[in-house]
């Protein structure tokens, strides 16, 4: 699967002069919103990703809310799994709602669309722990953590993209003047 070229098709690929929630400036950014509201490129994608996992008996997947839910959905229809996304708790971390079971010992797959910092789906990781679940595995429809990304469990993702970023103070966009779009 191209999945650039996904990204590309549905507009979901920006370019121009980006200021990232990290505060990091970068020529590129990745609005999978725009790819995952066409829900057939949505399975596709959730198919293509499961498939990575579909050994490790996934018995649900999580990820993180709002931006995660329709990731959670297609990746765990791939894998006969459940469907679970983790909430903002207002205090810093994330929380599954009352209605979506985990049960103790259950094996779940974190996913994300694009892994930078990983910190993200890392507040799901420990939500979906919190109740009583093994993560098994992550995985990302793009890793553009430069192979930083960590988790102590296999990290998998369809695309792994270099994509500079520069502090605001080295950025040679700022330098040209282009303008700063906030994302
Ligand atoms: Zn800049």
């Amino acid at each position: 699967m191209d999945v650039l070229e996904l990204y590309r098709r549905t507009g979901a690929l920006l370019e121009g002069h980006f200021l990232l929630r990290s505060g990091m400036h970068s020529p590129l950014f990745l609005q999978s919103a725009a790819l995952l509201q066409h829900p057939l490129y949505a399975e596709a994608v959730g198919e293509a990703l499961g498939k990575l996992f579909e050994d490790e008996k996934v018995d649900f997947v999580i990820a993180p809310a709002i931006g995660g839910v329709v990731l959670s959905f297609v990746v765990a229809k791939a894998l006969g799994a459940r469907a679970l996304f983790a909430e903002k708790d207002g205090k810093g971390g994330m929380l599954i709602r009352k209605g979506l079971t985990v049960n103790p010992g259950d094996r779940f797959l974190a996913v994300e669309d694009v892994v930078t910092t990983g910190e993200s789906v890392r507040k799901a990781i420990r939500a979906a722990e919190a109740r009583g679940g093994v993560l098994v595995g992550v995985g990302a429809i793009v890793d553009r953590s430069g192979g930083r990304a960590s988790f102590g469990v296999p990290f998998r993702a369809l695309l792994a993209l270099e994509v500079p970023q520069y502090a605001p103070e080295a950025c040679p966009l700022c330098r040209e003047e282009v303008p700063l779009e906030e994302v």
